[in-house]
């Protein structure tokens, strides 16, 4: 059985990251989503928050894919939270030349901490190429429209998060 580990924050998730999860999906028999959590940053949305977008985009793209699907959170080493997955494929997207020059960097150091595991890139679709949760949470923060880049039920939490 081929297992995959998609890390990342998730704050929040979006149409890149639905994206990279709808393509991640079909090269492995069992892909673990693991929500990184940095202690001494803090996040918008809590490990709760962000399960529940999660889920919801799984419902959706397991309709489509027998892949099976686990959500899980990690506070150490990405390579160890993929150890304890039996993952043998770690996966990222790339969005552009800065993704790839820090990946590059992550990819190797991370090979050499754990070999066996493989890193493989996806490159953004074009369609989502230009988005980062990082400028979705600055919009929304500002009362700007982030329906283009996020799935509804994120668009929702998002305008409830600033509302109050
Ligand atoms: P991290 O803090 O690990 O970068 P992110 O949630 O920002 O967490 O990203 C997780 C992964 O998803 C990374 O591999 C990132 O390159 C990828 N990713 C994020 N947004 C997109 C996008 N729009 N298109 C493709 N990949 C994306």
């Amino acid at each position: 059985m081929r297992t995959g580990f998609y890390p990342g924050s998730f704050d929040p998730v979006t149409n890149g990251h639905s994206d990279i999860i709808r393509r991640g999906a079909t090269l492995v028999d069992k892909l673990v989503i693991g929500i990184g959590v940095h202690h001494g940053k803090k996040p918008l949305f809590s490990v709760d928050e962000k399960t529940v977008m999660l889920e919801a985009e799984l419902r959706n793209i397991g309709k489509h894919i027998n892949t099976k699907f686990e959500i899980t959170t990690f506070d150490g080493l990405v390579v160890d939270a993929a150890k304890h997955h039996k993952a043998e494929f770690l996966l990222r997207g790339l969005r552009n030349s800065e993704d790839l020059a820090y990946e590059m960097q992550m990819s190797g150091m991370n090979g050499e901490m754990m070999p066996d595991v493989q890193t493989v890139f996806l490159p953004a679709s074009p369609g989502v190429q230009h988005i980062a949760s990082s400028l979705v949470r600055q919009i929304a923060s500002m009362g700007g429209n982030v329906q283009p880049f996020v799935p509804g039920h994120v668009a929702d939490m998002l305008k409830a998060k600033f509302a109050g």
